[in-house]
């Protein structure tokens, strides 16, 4: 025997076990679940390497899952001719490199998350602690020699180099010392149980190593022949006893066979209407992993020139790594023939779509398809096609019922949003399954479709506004005209809006407005009311010119605004620029090109509201006096509480809260005790103060 070498797990697989053995979980049998679908998984990679070596098989032809219980020595052994494992491999895979779903296993199982779970999380082969107290895993890859794993967990396992025990040929032995209290697992029936429940979508035979015990009456002279060539080995029981005087004898015969305990017609083959909603779900949980049931399923299939067969199924919820970049998600699996090929083809499914679930069968496509000839396939382009079309009905279908659909969209809302922005062709059918929150919506959420019903007679756009959170734009000035008109305002409070209504600009013809930028137009106004306005704007052009020289390069122009109604002013941004909660997401974005980001962000136009009494008082004293100190302040504190309020951030707080503080001061008549020359300068401050809502308190 060689000699064995001992590693240490990883600190984070090392928390796992100890989490796996000392807490108390009642649903210990997924253990085997995830052993098979392992075993499963590495059936699938040997056979998609030899498409295109077929000697990859010669060491062990047959692909197989062999489950043995041994009752005798309390272990049950999950045998797989899969790929196997060199001993880089396992040294590797199971303990010394944390995947990325340990920490967040951990964490969502002390929030109280079931351990089946774990699968998802890509640490499944641990859970074989759940019920044994040790595991050896005896494995044989084609390009190296025969290694054992072995671990009680605590901290290490080891590893040797396995000279004298039965080869294996190819492939991978997981041995379970059962604890006491887990013995179940020995028996037949529990097994079989378990692999119908959990395993039975398999595409590999599994076979059970069963045991049966026959009764047989022979006479003394057959006593010497050979015996039956069962396959397994024969014992025989009780022989002694029963020889009596030479006569007719009674033996117990144990025989060993392997019995088929899952059936492997792959379900896709089948009929919709003969498969149930159970086998779906069951089907779904074994592609997946998933613990919970499919919310949607689509099983469909294409004829004609190109033909294939597919089921596409959408999860309840996001997986916890949905947008990890470093994760290639894939959860497609294509078949060629019933032979699966792999299940990370990026040509299968845009990105946007990768939360769906599902295989697909393609009767079309060369056995021996190589990575680089699917990226050119022209075939593979019309499967995505069709695959695109098909999510997009089911959508549609989930749509149909309110409660799933808010399931579906709290999930998939962010996919779909980025659909728009990446798939042109179909953005208008993904436009209709977009929902939001709005002026009008309370607690629901609306579709533009139902916004476009709601329409106000000679309203031509849709308006929406962008920010941070509900809470964030459902009070802002940019809507106070609007509201006051009777249009409705979409809040668009996902970061990915920005990017998604920046494509589709339009929706069932009508233009998407931004109620924060520049060229908001609301035109109904009586001949008299455009009159008096121009008038109004008139008397303003002399303050609007005043303010722009203070704030300089701070805005691009001042105008009077046809948006507010209570406020005194707001800050827009140009049409064609970066909105102010874009400027926020991109500054939240350190990798951004910062060049481009202060030619986007840098055009802001700042519209006064020529009704409000602050504006007023401002004008009458820029007429009086447009170098007048305070005049400064107010306009650059009016400026920097537009920011706030238009959703912007403030660059110096500091300088925005000193001057705040020197408010505060005049409107508790606190003097101050140094020069105190900005008091001298701020006479008339006080009845400002009395506006601004903020300072009614102070008062
Ligand atoms: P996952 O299956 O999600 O990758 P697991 O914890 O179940 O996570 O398995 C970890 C890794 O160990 C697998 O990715 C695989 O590389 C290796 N492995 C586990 N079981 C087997 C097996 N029966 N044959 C070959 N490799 C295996
Ligand atoms: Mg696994």
């Amino acid at each position: 025997m060689a000699d064995a070498e001992t590693f240490a797990f990883q600190a984070e697989i090392n928390q796992l076990l100890s989490l796996i053995i000392n807490t108390f979980y009642s649903n210990k049998e997924i253990f085997l679940r995830e052993l098979i679908s392992n075993a499963s998984d590495a059936l699938d990679k040997i056979r998609f390497e030899s498409l295109t070596d077929k000697s990859k098989l010669d060491a062990q032809p047959e692909l197989f899952i062999r489950l043995v219980p041994d009752k005798a020595n309390k272990t049950l052994s999950i045998i797989d001719s899969g790929i196997g494992m060199t001993k880089a491999d396992l040294v590797n895979n199971l303990g010394t490199i944390a995947r990325s779903g340990t920490k967040e296993f951990m964490e969502a199982l002390q929030a109280g998350a079931d351990v089946s779970m774990i699968g998802q999380f890509g640490v499944g082969f641990y859970s074989a602690y759940l019920v044994a107290e040790k595991v050896i895993v005896t494995t044989k890859h084609n390009d190296d020699e025969q290694y054992i794993w072995e671990s009680q967990a605590g901290g290490s396992f080891t590893v040797t180099r396995d000279v004298d025990g039965d080869q294996l040929g190819r492939g991978t032995k997981i041995t379970l010392f059962l604890k006491e209290d887990q013995l179940e697992y020995l028996e037949e029936r529990r097994i079989k149980d378990l692999v119908k429940k959990h395993s039975e979508f398999i595409s590999y035979p599994i076979y059970l190593w069963t045991e049966k015990t026959t009764e047989k009456e022979i006479s003394d002279d057959e006593d010497d022949e050979p015996k039956k060539a069962e396959e397994g080995d024969v014992e025989e029981v009780d022989e002694e006893k029963e020889k009596e005087k030479g006569k007719k004898k009674k033996i117990k015969e144990v025989s060993h066979e392997w019995q088929v305990i899952n059936k492997q017609k792959p379900i896709w083959l089948r009929k919709p209407e003969e498969i149930t909603k159970d086998e779906y779900a069951s089907f779904y949980k074994s592609l997946t992993n998933d613990w919970e049931d499919h919310l949607a399923v689509k099983h469909f299939s294409v004829e004609g020139q190109l033909e294939f067969k597919a089921i596409l199924f959408i999860p309840k919820r996001a997986p916890f790594d949905l947008f990890d970049s470093r994760k290639k998600m894939n959860n497609i699996k294509l078949y060629v023939r019933r032979v699966f090929i792999m299940d990370n083809c990026e040509e299968l499914i845009p990105e946007y779509l990768g939360f769906v679930k599902g295989v697909v069968d393609s009767d079309d496509l060369p056995l021996n398809i190589s990575r680089e000839m699917l990226q050119q396939n022209k075939i593979l382009k019309v499967i995505r096609k069709n695959l695109v079309k098909k999510c997009i009905e089911m959508f549609n279908e989930i749509a149909e019922n309110k409660e799933d659909y808010n399931k579906f969209y709290d999930s998939f809302s962010k996919n779909l949003k980025l659909g728009i922005h990446e798939d042109s062709q179909n953005r208008s059918k993904l436009a209709d399954l977009l929902r939001y929150h709005s002026t009008k919506s309370g607690d629901e959420l609306t579709s533009l479709k139902d916004y476009v019903t709601r329409m106000k007679e000679g309203q031509k756009d849709i308006y929406y506004i962008t920010g941070e959170s509900k809470k964030a734009v459902e009070n802002s000035p940019f809507l106070e005209r609007l509201k006051k008109k009777g249009y409705e305002v979409l809040y668009m409070v996902d970061a990915i809006d920005e990017y998604a209504v920046g494509q589709l600009k339009e929706y069932d013809g009508k233009k998407l407005v931004s109620a924060t930028k520049e060229g908001l137009k609301l035109d109904d106004e009586t001949e008299e009311e455009k009159k008096k306005k121009e008038e109004k704007k008139k008397s303003f052009e002399s303050l609007c010119k005043v303010m722009k020289d203070i704030l300089g390069d701070r805005v691009e122009k001042v105008v009077t605004s046809d948006r507010i109604v209570e406020s005194p002013c707001c800050l827009v941004t140009g049409e064609y620029g970066w909105t102010a909660n874009m400027e926020r997401i991109m500054k939240a974005q350190a990798l951004r090109d910062s060049s481009m980001g202060s030619y986007m962000s840098s055009k802001k136009t700042m519209e006064i509201n020529p009704d409000n009494g602050i504006m007023e008082e401002l004008r009458k004293r820029g007429e009086v006096d447009k170098n007048d100190k305070s005049l400064k302040d107010l306009v650059l504190l009016l400026f920097e509480t537009a920011l706030l309020t238009s959703g912007f951030s403030l660059d110096d707080p500091n300088t925005f809260a000193s001057r705040i503080h020197r408010m505060l001061k005049l409107g508790l008549s606190i003097e101050e005790d140094e020069a105190g020359e900005d008091d001298a300068e701020m006479p008339a401050l006080d009845e400002e103060c009395n506006e601004e809502s903020k300072m009614e308190e102070v008062d």
